[in-house]
Order: C-alpha cells, then structure tokens, then sequence
C-alpha cells in the first residue's frame, strides 16, 4: 500500500519523540519535522537511503515502500518536512520545479478548462501553459492579478485554476492572495501558488486561502545552487491523491541525493532568509541614492505598488531586488558584467549573490509576449555575503557605467 491508496494521507507530525502536544515553531520543525533519529542507529541525520527496492514479509506486506520511483525513505522525510513548514496535510517533491508544476496543472486541468496565470508569470510557467498545455486544448490567458477588485469578472466562466506568483519574477509585483483566492473560489476554481520567491519562512499561501503552493527547491529551500528540484504541498486529501498518483505515473522523482540535499538546505533556511533580508536592505538603500539607478523595485519599500500587500502577508521582504539602470539598456548590459562579488548567472535563491540581465537572459523566451521585460532592468539575487562586500560591489559596478 502506499501512501495514499487508504486515502488516509500521512500525518505531517513531527518527530515522534517529541511529547503529543509539542507544538514546534517554524524553525524547529525545519529541522525536525519528518526527520526522527534513525531508530537503529540513533543517527541524527535522515539517511540518503539509496535502495530502489524494499523486501516484503508477504505479498503486500512491507514497512511502506515497495519501489523507489514510488516513494523512498528520504523523499518521504522531505516531502513531511516541506508539507509541515506550508501548514498542509501532504508534500509531494518532484526531480524540478517545472515537474512540480506540470502534476499539478496535470491533476487540475483538461482540455476546454481555463487557467489563469499572471501577466508576469515565471517564463516556465507560461512556456509549459502557453506551448505545453494549450496544444492539447487547454484555454489560457495572462491576467493582472492585482486588481482584485475586477477579478471575478475577468475570469472566465470556466476557469479551473488560477496561478498567482508573488512576489513575481523580476519586477517583484505583490498580489493578495486572500483577495485572489476569495475571486477565485466565487468562480468555483482552484488557486495555486508558486511560493518559490518568498518561501514559507516568510509567507504562507495555504493559510491566506490559497488550495496548493509549488515550490522550485533549486532556488531557496536548497539554497546553495546544488540541487535542482520541486515541491508540492496542499491539504485536499482527493487532490493529493491525484497528484501523487502522476508523481508515480509520469515519474517526475527527485533522487534520494538530491532529496537530502533539499532537507539539508530547509534546515538553515530561517536563518539564511533572515540574512537575505538584511542584505537585500543594505543593497537597496545604496542603489537608491545612487545617480546611475532610475528606479529600484523592492516590495520593502513604501513606494513599490505591493508593499502594503506584502507587508500584511510576508514576515519580510525577500532577498530579491530589480532596479532601472539610468542609463537603459546599454548600462544594464555592461554593468552586469562589472560585479565582482555578484556572479552573473541565471537562478536565484542561493547563499551567493547573482546579477542577471532578465531582458537578455531568464526573460529572452518572453520578448515579444506580454511578459517581456524592460530591457533596463537588473535583477539581483542577494546572497548572504558581508553586506559592506555587496554594497561596494555594485557600487563600483554603478560608477563605471554612470
Ligand atoms: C526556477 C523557478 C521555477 C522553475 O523551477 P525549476 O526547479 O527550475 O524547474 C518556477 N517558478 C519560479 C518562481 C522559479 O524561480
């Protein structure tokens, strides 16, 4: 049996040692939540358990596992971690982010359904719904989620899911998740959540109203550019099922390696978010008053258009800031060659800070769509690096082009 085929799902509980009405806070239950010592040894760390098989007493008989592209020990201690720090009844994780998304969209749409997504989506996520979904007769269309106030009505009539990001990639727009879930819910569709930029340390989209969160564990939950991988979380038992049921079927599975490693990152993520914060702030305040930078777009600030939203529903602000260079497009391109300490690379979420041109880079595929970006825009992943090494690094970048 597997397990959902009882339909009972598992139970998100923590550490067994751990008395019944312990209620562990975010931090403890990073660390601990799935992760028992290892009964045999007493070993405090979930072993990578590399078997693909695992031996019965009898036919269906066994301690949980049968075969590991089904479910695997380690998988299973991250997929109860993860569902425990988003507050749901199920975690499922999947070898990417893009596999996390595709059972979801998978469980929830056929063909003649409509899904909504973002005017900034994430570029996968319109890849997969625009080229991936749509050929196969799945209706779809760009909407800006932070105009609650219209939304229903600019659902359509069958819409199955609504898809919200926030904050978006790269300009960091905030939407109100409770505001969206309640139009959503009003036209009898699903609201899922791609948390990846915010993580669950500072936002929790399940219980603002949202039905699923995804995750791209490559970005935060890792968060040392060592792992790529994706999660799933929801509390809907049937849902679950489902998904699990193309978790299996399709086969999307992260390794066992690659499993621990998430865990391993989740451990520190507290932490590590706080820092990214703190660094993120720093960062921010020199570009402000630096003469080379038009605009900087950071949901912190109280002149970015999301910030009430994202201080009523983030414990803080993220890690990840765009600005304008002043000087356009061509200040853009040669700036984001001069950092030092800022690697320029694609991804985000790690502990070393990344610079990125979107326009030529992460957003090339969207030119030309509605969701091409600025071409003057900079996107910086702040890492956890001496803020002082940080703030001078884009400083000289700065000066160079200004
Ligand atoms: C990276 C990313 C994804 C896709 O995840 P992969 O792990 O690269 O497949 C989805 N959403 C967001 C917001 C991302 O940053």
């Amino acid at each position: 049996m597997t397990k959902y085929e009882d339909g009972a799902g598992f139970d998100p509980a923590f550490d067994p040692g751990f008395d019944p009405g312990f209620d562990p806070g975010f931090e403890t239950r990073a660390i601990h939540a799935g992760q028992p010592a290892d009964p045999r040894t007493g070993a405090v760390v979930t072993p990578i358990s590399l078997a693909t098989t695992f031996q019965q007493s009898a036919v269906g008989e066994h301690a949980g596992f049968e075969y590991g592209r089904t479910g695997s020990p380690t998988r299973q201690a991250l997929e109860e971690c993860i569902a425990s720090l988003e507050g749901g009844a199920h975690g499922l994780a999947f070898a990417s982010g893009m596999a996390a998304e595709d059972a979801v969209l998978r469980a929830l749409v056929a063909p003649g359904d409509h899904v909504v997504i973002p005017t900034d989506a994430y570029g996968g996520t319109y890849r997969l719904v625009s080229q991936v979904l749509a050929p196969t007769g799945v209706e779809w269309s760009a909407v800006d989620l932070t105009a609650p106030n219209d939304l229903t009505r600019s659902l359509p009539e069958n819409t199955r899911v609504v898809w919200v990001e926030t904050p978006t990639n790269p300009t960091l727009t905030c939407v109100d998740i409770a505001a969206v879930a309640a139009a959503a819910h009003e036209r009898g569709a699903l609201v899922v959540v791609d948390n990846t930029f915010a993580t669950p340390y500072l936002q929790q989209p399940l219980a603002l109203g949202a039905d699923v969160v995804v995750h791209s564990s490559t970005k935060y939950l890792g968060g040392h550019s060592d792992v790529v991988g994706g999660a799933v979380v929801l509390t809907d038992d049937d849902l679950a099922a489902k998904i699990a049921y193309l978790q299996n079927a399709v086969g999307a599975v992260p390794s066992p390696f690659d499993c621990y490693l998430v865990l391993r990152g989740i451990k520190t993520l507290a932490v590590r978010m706080d820092r990214h914060c703190e660094n993120a702030r720093a960062v921010v305040a020199m570009l402000e008053a630096h003469s080379g930078v038009a605009n900087v777009l950071y949901p912190g600030l109280a002149t970015h258009p999301g910030h009430e939203v994202a201080q009523r529903q983030m414990r803080d602000f993220g890690g990840m800031v765009s600005f304008m260079a002043a000087g356009g497009e061509a200040a853009a391109v040669a700036l984001v060659a001069k950092t030092r300490v800022f690697a320029l690379a694609e991804s985000l979420g790690a502990v070393e800070s990344l610079i990125e041109h979107p326009a030529r880079m992460t957003h090339a595929s969207a030119a030309d769509s509605p969701l091409a970006v600025d071409p003057a825009l900079v996107r910086l992943s702040v890492g956890i690096e001496t803020a002082a090494d940080l703030v001078a690094d884009l400083r000289q970048a700065l000066d160079a082009v200004t």
